[in-house]
């Protein structure tokens, strides 16, 4: 089954326990706006990334010729953390450790052992228990997607223990990037979906309907706002 289906198949019947949790922190309809003075000002070390709709289009190989200036900048800012924390499947994980070889690209797992994370790094993958597990061999082994604040959990630890109040997570989807992280205590920030087009018409149905669920539960005032100050 692929990424998409299983998501959409297990974000359903959680539909409105996450939309209560979908508003975000902060609004931006660019990275471009997403600068190091406010992220300073905000006391926030470490970023955690959604990819595709945030930083690409839908798997695309590489971040989008319009945000690439953004993140280079982003990046180079000193003692701020970058983690990618992705709802993609095996073969889409193994690309992003290639395409973002310097940046931790973090899965979970449900395991018989319990919940567990996987990263590439340095173009290696790793589990954090040190644990050996097939998740394309093992039935007993599946994905952990967002929006599961467990995930959040992991970031943070692999980060380097960074305190949650510390971290932004930054995504293009109410439902799966902003509701985990508003329920892990992380706070939020909604970009504008890249290449709207390059998505999955069920991806694309399913962002659809988030916006015009925000719109119902939120207005359309903050979803418009682009200064970056809009509190949640
Ligand atoms: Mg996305």
């Amino acid at each position: 089954m692929s990424d998409w289906t299983t998501t959409v198949r297990q974000v359903l019947p959680r539909f409105f326990a996450v939309a209560r949790r979908m508003r975000p922190t902060f609004h931006l309809s660019s990275l471009a706006e997403l600068t190091p003075e406010f992220l300073s000002a905000q006391g926030v070390t470490l970023l955690i990334w959604d990819v595709d709709g945030t930083l690409m289009p839908w798997h695309g190989t590489a971040v989008a010729p319009e945000l690439r200036a953004g993140w280079e900048r982003l990046r180079a800012v000193q003692g701020l953390r970058h983690l990618i924390l992705s709802n993609c499947g095996e073969e889409r994980f193994v690309e992003l450790g290639r395409i973002f070889p310097d940046v931790p690209v973090v899965k979970g797992y449900a395991t018989p052992d319990g919940p567990v994370a996987r990263q590439a790094l340095h173009g290696s993958l790793s589990w954090s228990d040190g644990g050996c597990w097939d998740p394309a061999g093992d039935a007993e082994v599946s994905t952990i997607r967002k929006p599961e604040a467990v995930l959040l959990g992991f970031a943070l630890k692999l980060a380097g223990d960074v305190p949650a109040n510390s971290a932004l997570m930054v995504g293009d989807q109410y439902f799966t990037d902003i509701a985990g992280a508003n329920e892990a205590g992380v706070r939020t920030l909604k970009v504008r979906t890249v290449a709207r087009a390059s998505f999955p018409w069920p991806v694309a149905w399913m962002q659809r309907l988030e916006t015009l669920m925000y719109r119902v539960f939120y207005g359309r005032a903050l979803e418009g706002t682009e200064n970056g100050r809009s509190e949640g």
